[in-house]
């Protein structure tokens, strides 16, 4: 019998591949690059780890990815890396060749500047029938479920349907950033909890400015009204995250950092899943936000996504 999960993920898996090179090649160029690696990512595989990370490897199946990896190596990694952080990954399905596992390919230059292709693959393999049909009990236990924008759209609003209608709260995550147009009606009214971070929220309100706390507060407040929405987490990098509803807005800025900042990638992710992990075990909104900006402030001072998160033995002690 499969664990019931209390974190649901429902997103992409993707394998970054990353060339780190001189300089980028012309069209029609060869160049010779320097180092390569190859790394576990994917906005729903990231939250996810996050998520898990802080359960523990102890508490098998506290988190549940949903979604669709290749029939390939890249596949078959991604399922032993899920294991091996204690995700149960019972509706993981596995797409028919030759479609692939979901890529990154990346190239980052001498000066940092980066340059990516992603290849969505199996992550589109995820129907939206397959999401209609998850099964009851999978939700009996899960208190909240996260989503993203990087898989089959029609497949995440199916399953965002399913989740609230077994009294899951949703948090959808409007990441890679995308205008309202091009989402299926009525999509954000199954997000019990919106979290986009302040470009993802300007590109939804059509450009609407997010550079403050009020301007990031402006902009919510026109989605929370438009959309029936009650909440909204905006995440604002170094300055932490705001939680606005219809008529609170709360600033939780982020603790002063241990170590300089080395790499901000997946910075967003770390704090999702950790945010998930902490509402799930009953700690109230603003302190559980609290929290997780002290997760993703400890994921920008180490290198990479999934291989930055902390574990909870890393956080405060009072915390336990
Ligand atoms: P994304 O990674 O989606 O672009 P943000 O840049 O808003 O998202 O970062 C997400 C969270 O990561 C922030 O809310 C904060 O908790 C943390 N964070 C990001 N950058 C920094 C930073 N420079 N210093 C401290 N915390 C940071």
């Amino acid at each position: 019998m499969s664990p019931t999960p209390s974190v649901i993920v429902c997103g992409s898996c993707n394998m970054d591949l990353i060339s780190y090179t001189p300089r980028f090649p012309k069209a029609g160029e060869t160049i010779t690059g320097s180092t390569f690696s190859e790394c576990f990512g994917g906005k729903g595989a990231n939250q996810c780890v996050a998520a898990s990370l802080l359960a523990g490897v102890s508490r098998q199946g506290y988190t549940s990815m949903v979604g669709c990896v290749g029939a390939d190596n890249y596949g078959r990694a991604t399922r032993s890396n899920f294991e091996a952080y204690g995700v149960d990954i019972t509706h993981l399905g596995t797409a028919p060749t030759p479609v692939s596992s979901g890529l990154a390919c990346i190239q980052v230059d001498e000066r940092g500047e980066n340059s990516i292709v992603i290849i969505p693959g199996a992550n589109y393999s995820l129907l939206p029938e397959t999401a209609a049909q998850l099964p009851k009990p999978f939700f009996a236990e899960a208190t909240h479920a996260l989503f993203q924008l990087e898989i089959e759209p029609g497949a995440t609003l199916k399953a965002m349907e399913a989740a609230k209608g077994e009294g899951v709260t949703t948090v959808l995550n409007p990441a890679p950033a995308r205008p309202l147009t091009e989402l299926p009606d009525g999509f954000l009214e199954f997000a019990d909890v919106l979290a986009p971070n302040q470009t993802e929220l300007s590109i939804l309100t059509n450009g609407l400015p997010t550079s403050t706390v009020e301007e990031c507060t402006a902009a919510s407040r026109e989605l929370l009204s438009a959309h029936n929405i009650t909440t909204i987490i905006v995440t604002m990098g170094a300055s932490g995250a705001l939680h606005v509803t219809a008529d609170k807005t709360s600033h939780v800025p982020s603790p002063p950092l241990s170590a300089p900042v080395v790499d901000t990638v997946g910075a967003g992710d770390c704090f999702l899943g950790s945010l998930a992990f902490f509402l799930s075990a009953g700690v109230p909104v603003l302190r559980a936000m609290e929290m997780a900006n002290k997760c993703a402030g400890i994921s920008v001072t180490r290198k990479g996504a999934q291989t930055s998160y902390p574990t909870f033995d890393e956080l405060p002690r009072e915390w336990a």
